[in-house]
C-alpha cells in the first residue's frame, strides 16, 4: 500500500458566477515515505493548487487522496486540524514567518498549537533550528535574517512537529543558488529521515537534487520519472503529545498579540475605561446620596413623616385615618398639630430650636418635674432642660423660669417653664417641647401663617418609603407638605439623575464596544496573513476564533482594572473634598458595583469580539497565505 495516494483528483475554480477554470483535470499518482518528491510545471499548471489540496488547507476538490489506507475526505473537522498540525508541515516561497516574533518564537508558535509543553517546545525548537542551521539566530527577528536564512526557519517550523509529509511550494523560488542549494540538503536530509518530502520548483538544478521528478501539463501527471534508490529508513517514531492547544497556550499567544500592539490595545483600553468607570462612579454617587440623605439629613434617631392635608380644609375623619394607617410603609399618624418649622428658644443666655412644638392635646407624658402646661406655659423635655439648666438641678433652675419662643423673624412670646417630661419618644435626644394651641397659633400669627389644624402627620417607616408613600397620599387625593417631603424631592431627583446618568454611561460603552469591534476587525485584516500561517501548521478555525476571543478578554479585563483605579481614585478625592458632610457621598460599600464593572467590561468587549473572532476564523486559509 502506497503511503500517500492521490486518485482522480480534479480541482477547478470559479472565475465568475457562470464560467469555471479547470485547473487539475485528472491527477493520480502515489508517493512514498523517504521519497524527495520535485514537482515541475508550468506557472499556472496548478502546483501551487496540488499542493494546497495535500496540505488540508483547501478541500474542495473531487476524488481522493488517501493516507495510510485513509480517505482525507472522510476525516472530520478535528481531524483534518490535527493532520495540519501534525502530518503535514508547510514551506513557502515567501516564507511566511510572523515578523513581530523571534526566530524561535516562530518554530515554537507551530509546537503551541499542539499543546507541547513550554521547556520541551524551547529544547526541541534549538535542536531543529540546529538542524537547519540556524540556532546561532535564534533571538533575531525574521527581519534581520537574509532570504536563505528565513526559509531555513520555516524548515525548522515545519518540522516542528514532526510530519511525516513535508510539501514546499518554490522554496528556493527567492533564493540566490548557494541558499538554494543549502536549503534542498536539508530537505534531502530530511527525506532521508524517512519523511515523504515534496518540493514544487522551476529549476531543473533543484529537480536534479530530488530522488523522483513528477510534471503536471495540462492538469494530469505528463511524466513521472524515478532516480537511483531511495534510502527509505523506517519512520520515525512518533512521540507521544498532547492533543490540542491548551487554553493557556491560546492565552499566551492572544496576550502576544496584544503586547505587540501595545500603544492601540492601551489606547482603547483606557478609551473603554471611560465608560466603565462612569458607570461605577454614577451607581456609587447615587448609593452614597441615599445614604447621605437616610443617615444624615434624616438623622438616625428621627422618624420619617410627611404632614398631608385635605385640600377642602376638614378634618381627618377615623376611617380615612384607618386607610392610610393600612399603606404600606407608615407606621403610625398623629393628628395632633406638631410644628417642626424651626421654633426658636432664648433662655437667659442661652438659645437654640426646638426640634418639634407640639399642641399640647391628649394624654402628654408623664412629667419628672413640674406640671403640664396651662396657658402662658410650656413643657420641655429632659434634653432641653439639661441644656437650659447648665449642669444644675432643672428642678429649682429651671421650672417656673421665663423662657422666650419665636418662629423665623416673627416677634417673640414669652413662656414659662411648667415642668420637665419623660421623653420616650423616637426624638428623646432632641430639644422637644409641648405648648397649648394657642402659644402655636400665636407663633404662626407672627411669621402670617395660620396653624395648620387640619394637618396629618404620617410617619414613614424608613427613607425608601417616602416617595411612595407620598406617591400613595396623593393618589387618595391629599395634598403633601411639610418639611420632610424635601427629602422625597432629593431622593427623587437622585433616581431621576441615576437613570439619565445610568443612559450617559450606556451610550458611552456601547460606543466602547464598537469600538473594540472595529480594532479587533482591524487587527484581523492586519494579520490575515498571519491567521493563513497559522491555520497553515494546524491551527483550528476554534484556536484562531478563541485567540481574537482572549485578546476581546484581555482588553476588557484592562480596561475593567483601568476603570476601578480611576473610580476609586475619584471616589477619594471626591470623599476628601466632601468630608465636611460626614458622609461619603461616592460611597465604597458597594465593592459590588466595582466587581460588575469589571465584569461588565471583560463581557462587553468579549461580545463586541465575536464578529471579528468568527470572521478571523472563516478566512480562508489559502486566500489569506496569498495576502501580501
Ligand atoms: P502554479 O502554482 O502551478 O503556478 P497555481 O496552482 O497557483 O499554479 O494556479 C493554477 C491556475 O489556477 C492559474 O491559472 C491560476 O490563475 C488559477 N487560480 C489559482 N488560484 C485561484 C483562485 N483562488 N481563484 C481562481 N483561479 C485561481
Ligand atoms: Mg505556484
Amino acid at each position: 500500500m502506497a503511503f500517500l495516494q492521490l486518485a482522480n483528483i480534479k480541482k477547478e475554480y470559479n472565475i465568475s458566477r457562470t464560467q469555471t477554470q479547470q485547473v487539475l483535470r485528472n491527477i493520480s499518482v502515489e508517493f512514498r515515505q523517504g521519497e524527495l518528491v520535485a514537482l515541475l510545471g508550468e506557472s499556472g499548471s496548478g502546483k501551487s493548487t496540488l499542493i494546497n489540496i495535500l496540505g488540508g488547507l483547501d478541500t474542495n476538490y473531487t476524488g481522493s487522496i488517501i493516507l495510510n489506507g485513509e480517505f482525507l475526505k472522510d476525516f472530520t473537522e478535528k481531524q483534518m486540524d490535527d493532520y495540519r498540525k501534525k502530518r503535514v508541515g508547510m514551506i513557502f516561497q515567501s516564507y511566511n514567518l510572523i515578523s513581530n516574533i523571534s526566530v524561535i518564537e516562530n518554530v515554537k508558535i507551530a509546537m503551541k498549537m499542539s499543546g507541547v509543553d513550554d521547556k520541551l517546545q524551547t529544547e526541541r525548537a534549538l535542536k531543529l533550528l540546529k538542524v537547519v542551521k540556524m540556532d546561532h539566530a535564534a533571538e533575531k527577528f525574521p527581519n534581520q535574517l537574509s532570504g536563505g536564512q528565513k526559509q531555513r526557519v520555516a524548515i525548522a517550523r515545519a518540522l516542528a512537529n514532526n510530519p511525516d509529509i513535508i510539501l514546499a511550494d518554490e522554496p528556493t523560488g527567492a533564493l540566490d543558488s548557494q541558499s538554494a542549494e543549502l536549503v534542498m540538503l536539508i530537505l534531502k536530509k530530511i527525506a532521508q529521515s524517512g519523511k515523504l518530502v515534496i518540493v514544487v520548483t522551476h529549476s531543473q538544478k533543484v529537480a536534479e537534487s530530488c530522488s523522483r521528478v513528477v510534471s503536471i501539463a495540462d492538469g494530469i501527471i505528463a511524466q513521472d520519472i524515478r532516480a537511483g534508490k531511495i534510502d527509505a529508513r523506517s519512520r520515525a517514531r512518533r512521540a507521544a503529545r498532547a492533543g490540542s492547544i491548551s487554553t493557556k497556550n491560546i492565552m499566551a499567544l492572544a496576550w502576544k498579540n496584544l503586547w505587540r500592539s501595545r500603544q492601540r490595545s492601551l489606547l482603547v483600553s483606557i478609551a473603554m475605561s471611560i465608560g466603565i468607570a462612569a458607570v461605577i462612579l454614577i451607581l456609587s454617587v447615587s448609593a452614597g446620596i441615599t445614604s447621605y440623605v437616610n443617615e444624615v439629613l434624616i438623622s438616625g434617631d428621627q422618624s420619617l413623616w410627611l404632614e398631608i392635608e385635605n385640600p377642602d380644609g376638614t378634618s381627618f375623619t377615623s376611617s380615612e385615618i384607618k386607610a392610610i394607617k393600612k399603606l404600606d410603609g407608615v407606621s403610625d399618624t398623629s393628628d395632633a398639630a406638631v410644628s417642626k418649622n424651626n421654633v426658636n428658644y432664648t433662655f437667659e443666655n442661652i438659645s437654640g430650636t426646638l426640634l418639634t412644638l407640639t399642641s399640647a392635646e391628649g394624654t402628654l407624658p408623664a412629667a419628672v418635674a413640674g406640671e403640664q402646661p396651662s396657658e402662658g406655659r410650656i413643657y420641655i423635655n429632659e434634653t432641653l432642660a439639661e441644656e437650659l439648666s447648665g449642669g444644675e438641678d432643672y428642678r429649682s433652675a429651671v421650672i417656673g423660669q421665663p423662657i422666650e419662643l419665636s418662629m423665623g423673624e416673627g416677634e417673640g412670646i414669652s413662656l414659662v417653664v411648667s415642668g420637665v417630661y419623660e421623653d420616650s419618644s423616637s426624638y428623646s435626644a432632641f430639644a422637644c417641647a409641648y405648648a397649648e394651641r394657642g402659644v402655636m397659633e400665636e407663633l404662626y400669627a407672627s411669621i402670617g401663617r395660620t396653624l395648620p389644624s387640619n394637618r396629618l402627620i404620617v410617619v414613614v417607616e424608613s427613607a425608601q418609603y417616602l416617595t411612595a408613600v407620598s406617591e400613595d397620599l396623593q393618589t387618595l387625593g391629599y395634598s403633601v407638605s411639610g418639611e420632610n417631603s424635601s427629602l422625597v424631592d432629593i431622593l427623587t431627583y437622585v433616581d431621576l439623575g441615576t437613570i439619565v446618568l445610568t443612559a450617559v454611561g450606556a451610550i458611552s460603552l456601547a460606543v466602547s464596544a464598537i469600538m473594540i469591534f472595529i480594532v479587533l476587525y482591524i487587527s484581523v485584516i492586519e494579520r490575515t496573513k498571519e491567521i493563513g500561517v497559522m491555520r497553515a501548521i494546524g491551527g483550528s478555525k476554534g484556536n484562531i476564533r478563541r485567540i481574537f476571543l482572549f485578546e476581546a478578554a484581555f482588553l476588557g479585563a484592562i480596561s475593567g482594572a483601568i476603570a476601578v483605579v480611576v473610580s476609586l481614585a475619584v471616589a477619594v478625592i471626591v470623599n476628601a473634598c466632601t468630608a465636611s458632610l460626614g458622609v461619603n457621598i461616592v460611597s465604597y460599600y458597594y465593592g459590588v458595583y466595582y466587581m460588575a464593572g469589571l465584569l461588565l467590561s471583560v463581557v462587553l468587549s468579549v461580545c463586541a469580539g465575536v464578529a471579528p473572532a468568527s470572521y478571523a476564523a472563516s478566512l480562508d486559509p489559502v486566500e489569506s497565505l496569498r495576502r501580501e
